[in-house]
């Protein structure tokens, strides 16, 4: 089963992926991923209406849906990794299109920066997320990790201690 989760941490690190995916958790020691469950938990506090959908194929977790105006709305504290929160939103269109759930789009809210971004899901995007939901399969399915990736932001990640020291 693939989840909105997954295809965030495929596109920022696919050995946090897989570290995930095996259920090896660290994030509690990240004052960065605390703070951001706040944001996401209180900014939208009067209209919240927190969707799921689960099935043996797909997991999502929608923080807001405007069935009016057919908009799915996630909520971020940052948007540093603003190409994350696309392809997590377009993964969320990408599921409820198979659900027969046509014609919306989404928009990323980042309340901090008082900042919002118009998401829409092209036929190039549901090739590219099959493709992605293939790869994540072939990742977490792995017997050994993916090697680290030394990038700049492995220092805030919760997993640095395990994967550098
Ligand atoms: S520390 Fe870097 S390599 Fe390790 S899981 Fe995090 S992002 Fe990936």
């Amino acid at each position: 089963m693939v989840n909105g989760v997954y295809i965030n941490y495929y596109f920022h690190c696919k050995r946090h992926l897989w570290l995930f995916a095996r259920n090896i958790r660290m994030e509690h020691n990240s004052e960065d991923v605390f703070i951001g469950k706040l944001i996401s938990a209180y900014s939208f506090d009067r209209r919240r209406h927190e969707i799921q959908i689960v099935d043996d194929e797909d997991a999502i977790v929608m923080d807001f849906i405007d069935k009016n105006r057919k908009v799915v709305h996630e909520i971020k504290k940052s948007n540093k990794l603003e190409e994350l929160h696309i392809w997590q939103v377009k993964y969320y269109l990408y599921v409820l299109e198979k659900k027969g759930i046509m014609g919306f789009k989404g928009l990323i809210n980042y309340p901090k920066q008082k900042r919002a971004i118009k998401v829409e899901l092209s036929d190039e995007d549901r090739t590219t997320i099959k493709e992605v939901i293939d790869d994540i399969h072939e990742i977490i399915n792995s017997v050994k990790p993916p090697p680290v990736i030394n990038k700049s932001y492995c220092k805030k990640c919760s997993y640095y201690e395990f994967c550098y020291c």
